[in-house]
Parts: C-alpha cells; sequence; structure tokens
C-alpha cells in the first residue's frame, strides 16, 4: 500500500516503469527493504510529473529517500523541493500551493519534472550501470514530451544523461552552473548546481543562483 498515485499525475504514463521494475537487481533488493520497512511509503520507481505540454523539461537525479520515494512525486517532501517548487512559483511555471505532498493540487505550467534513474539508489548514488539501464524509460519520457526545447539538468548525473539523450558530444557538454549548449536538433541544454540540502547549506548553490538559471531558460523559450 502507498499513500498516493502519482502515476496519475505522470504527464505520459505509457513511457513509466512498472512498478515492480526488475532490471537493477541492487536497486530492487533496496526497494524490498524500504517496502518492509516503510510499507505506507512509495517505494517504487518515481514517474514524471508536469505538464504534457511542457517546453521546459527538468532532469533531476533520482528519488531521494524522504522525498520522492517517500511520496512518489518528483522532489516533493523533501529539502530540494522547497527551492525547485517555490522558483517554478515564482516564475509561473507552478500554479496553485506546494505542501509537499502529491495531494496538495500543484499543477506545472509549461514544465515537467523527470528524473535520470527512477529508483531510490543507496546513498544517492546510482551505479554507472544502473544509469545506463534506466536510460531507456528516461529517454522514452523524454522523448513522448514533442514540445520540449529546453532542458535543465540537475546535477552533473543529470547533465550527462540529458547530453546524451540530445546527442551531444562529451566535449562540447563540460557540466557547470549556467552552462548551456544547443543539440542539432534545437534543443537546448541548461545546468544548474543541483539544488540539494548538501548544496545549499555548503553555499554551492543559493536561490539567487538557481532562479537565474530558470531566468535563462525563460528567455531561451521566448529569445528577444
Ligand atoms: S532504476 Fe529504472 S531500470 Fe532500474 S529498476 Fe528502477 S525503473 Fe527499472
Amino acid at each position: 500500500m502507498h499513500s498516493a498515485s502519482p502515476a496519475d499525475l505522470s504527464p505520459v504514463p505509457e513511457t513509466e516503469a512498472p512498478r515492480d521494475c526488475p532490471l537493477c537487481p541492487r536497486l530492487v533488493r533496496f526497494r524490498e527493504e524500504c517496502r518492509d520497512e516503510y510499507p505506507s511509503w512509495w517505494n517504487a520507481p518515481v514517474p514524471a510529473f508536469g505538464d504534457p505540454d511542457a517546453w521546459l523539461a527538468i532532469v533531476g537525479l533520482a528519488p531521494g529517500k524522504h522525498g520522492a520515494n517517500r511520496t512518489g512525486r518528483p522532489f516533493t517532501g523533501d529539502y530540494a523541493g522547497e527551492l525547485l517548487y517555490s522558483t517554478l512559483l515564482k516564475f509561473g511555471l507552478a500554479k496553485g500551493e506546494y505542501r509537499g505532498s502529491p495531494g496538495d493540487g500543484l499543477q506545472l505550467d509549461g514544465a515537467v519534472i523527470l528524473n535520470a534513474v527512477k529508483c531510490l539508489p543507496p546513498g544517492n548514488k546510482p551505479e554507472p550501470i544502473e544509469i545506463a539501464t534506466c536510460r531507456n524509460y528516461f529517454e522514452a519520457a523524454l522523448f513522448a514530451l514533442e514540445k520540449v526545447r529546453v532542458i535543465v539538468a540537475l546535477g552533473q548525473i543529470a547533465h550527462v544523461a540529458s547530453a546524451r539523450a540530445l546527442g551531444l558530444p562529451p566535449a562540447s557538454t563540460k557540466f557547470g552552473h549556467g552552462a548551456e549548449v544547443q543539440s542539432a536538433d534545437g534543443h537546448i541544454l541548461l545546468s544548474s548546481y543541483h539544488c540539494s540540502r548538501y548544496n545549499q547549506n555548503t553555499g554551492r548553490l543559493d536561490a539567487a543562483m538557481f532562479e537565474k538559471v530558470f531566468e535563462r531558460a525563460l528567455e531561451l523559450r521566448c529569445p528577444r
């Protein structure tokens, strides 16, 4: 049993992994441990969340244990989500009120959030093989969103996964806060330091820096 039905909120449900996806043995074991320990939590691949007509895709790394893995909605219920959703609300990319639960009624407007890896990894660190294995789901979900033009990647792993999805050569896609590169098919990859608690507490990222990335994304949507 789980507390919500975030799959109902997924913009393209047919691209989502099944609840018991068996493809990453280490993550499956961790999922089972979490189900035993926290039976009321989501404890399953976390589906994308947002607007099916999104022009902006925000790519995270993987569900956080007490955030998306608990609630079933990306970045919902943990520290990182506070900054992400407040920023989306500030820039008109979300409507409603964020209260840290899939039942809060929050809706994204023009934006969608998805993760490069759909299952909770121990220590928030997926193995390379797990990133590669989940790539099919990530890319299927991304490319099903036909109006996406700008991708904001949160952190280096999301940046690399997004660059790979766009067919961008590694040499032209060095990760950095505010780094920007355009793919041959016209997508623009914009990268940001991850809005994790660690990055915020250490001063690597603050709200102003994060907002600048979204200001730039909006400029890219509507070039002057
Ligand atoms: S991370 Fe992706 S591929 Fe691996 S088990 Fe989860 S949903 Fe399946």
